[in-house]
């Protein structure tokens, strides 16, 4: 399956979203000191041994690329494709160019307005709450 999985406050913590993403140090700063999820890089390491492909799909400029692999690094998290927000389009808009275009078959993210639009383009959304739930639908699917 082709596994679309948003980054700020479903993979990671502590990004502080009050802080201006306009390619500040302070954003910079906060994703490399973000922290994973529980248990979000073990399940997400599964999906990927079981053969899925994961796209990380984030509002992110693509100016945040090399900050955020490292951090994938740091966490050890295993192969898959990084998509970032071009910046002549709003995040939203841009998630829903993607998840369309890359013809997932699954999509998780924490904002339901999100979820709201993958409804129309995928045939597993899923409201990111916590990982042990997401490991529970992502079994009952059979992708795990
Ligand atoms: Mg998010």
């Amino acid at each position: 399956m082709k596994i679309g999985i948003d980054i700020d406050a479903t993979i990671c913590t502590d990004c502080d979203e009050n802080t201006p993403e306009a390619l500040s140090d302070e954003w910079k700063s906060s994703i490399k000191n973000s922290n994973a999820i529980p248990y979000a890089v073990n399940i997400i390491n599964s999906l990927i041994d079981q053969g899925h492909e994961i796209f990380f799909i984030s509002s992110r400029y693509s100016s945040d690329r090399d900050v955020t692999e490292q951090w994938m690094k740091k966490h050890r998290i295993g192969k898959h494709v990084l998509c970032l927000r071009l910046p002549e389009l709003y995040g939203p808009q841009f998630k829903r160019i993607l998840i369309g275009s890359l013809g997932l078959d699954v999509y998780i993210d924490d904002k339901p307005r999100l979820i709201e639009i993958a409804k129309e383009l995928v045939r597993y959304p899923i409201l990111f709450d916590n990982w042990l739930i997401v490991q529970l639908k992502l079994e009952y699917i059979g992708a795990l």
